[in-house]
């Protein structure tokens, strides 16, 4: 039985201070929740402030990005163990903002996602077709690909709790969200890839979240298909009572 994730990832929103205002009313809010569901992903910047203020409590942080080297003349960049040891739990790979506005390739996913996974950090992995893919019907020609690079050399075991992703691109930060009918399509194959690849049991356990445009108005909907397991929140996560919301829809 899979319990929902639901991840809030601010980008590049949050002064330290606003950061932690948030983080402390979301501790009380959600400090009846079991382990492993809610997720504050913070710039860099908030992310030890953040961390501390929900240590002990059911909130784990996720860093936004990070580079695959783990130290080196990488001039504005941050490591896997920096954001380790800084209090993530988790790292967010491959976000389509970091694809299309800083070029990272498939291949470049795919050395984030195995650096991550060796500083103990469990990937969110996302992946997602362009409005012009799905419209060309290249949908799961797109999934295919962004996994399958991503997940090379990867295995079942050193995956452990690693969650993906799907976020249409044309659904992110457009107020279009995915229908539930072609987000459960989306999931299901994803699903089924991940069976082939890492096996029936990680593919059955692993959650699948959806991200585009979730709001507390459509989450309880899209979070009640088979295989959406929780929901990547953007925009709506930057309200701490908007967040929650979500939150209580995907687990209802
Ligand atoms: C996101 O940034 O991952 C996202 C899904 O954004 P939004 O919810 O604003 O569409």
């Amino acid at each position: 039985m899979r319990t929902p994730l639901v991840a809030a990832n601010w980008k590049m929103y949050k002064t330290v201070a606003e950061a932690v205002v948030y983080a402390k009313e979301l501790r009380v809010l959600v400090k009846d929740l079991d382990e492993g569901q809610v997720v504050l992903a913070p710039p860099f910047t908030a992310l030890h402030a953040v961390a501390e203020a929900v240590r002990n409590t059911p909130i784990a942080v996720a860093a936004q990005n990070l580079h695959f080297e783990t130290e080196g003349a990488f001039t504005g960049e941050i490591s896997p163990r920096m954001v380790r040891e800084a209090g993530a739990e988790r790292a967010i790979i491959g976000h389509s903002e970091r694809r299309r506005l800083f070029g990272e390739t498939d291949e470049l996913v795919a050395r984030k996602v195995r650096a991550a996974i060796e500083a103990e950090l469990a990937p969110i992995l996302c992946v997602g077709e362009t409005l012009e893919e799905r419209d060309s019907g290249q949908t799961f020609d797109v999934l295919d690909r962004q996994m399958a690079t991503a997940l090379d050399g990867v295995t079942a075991e050193a995956a452990e709790d690693l969650a993906v992703a799907y976020e249409p691109v044309w659904a992110i930060g457009t107020g279009r969200n995915a229908t539930p009918g072609q987000a459960q399509e989306a999931h299901a194959h994803i699903r089924k890839r991940l069976r082939e690849r890492l096996g029936d049991l990680f593919g059955d356990d692993c959650r699948i979240m959806y991200g585009g445009s979730v709001n507390p108005g459509n989450a309880a909907e899209l979070a009640a298909q088979p295989d959406v397991d929780g929901a990547l929140v953007g925009g709506a996560s930057l309200d701490v009572r908007s967040f929650l919301a979500i939150v209580d829809a995907c687990r209802t």
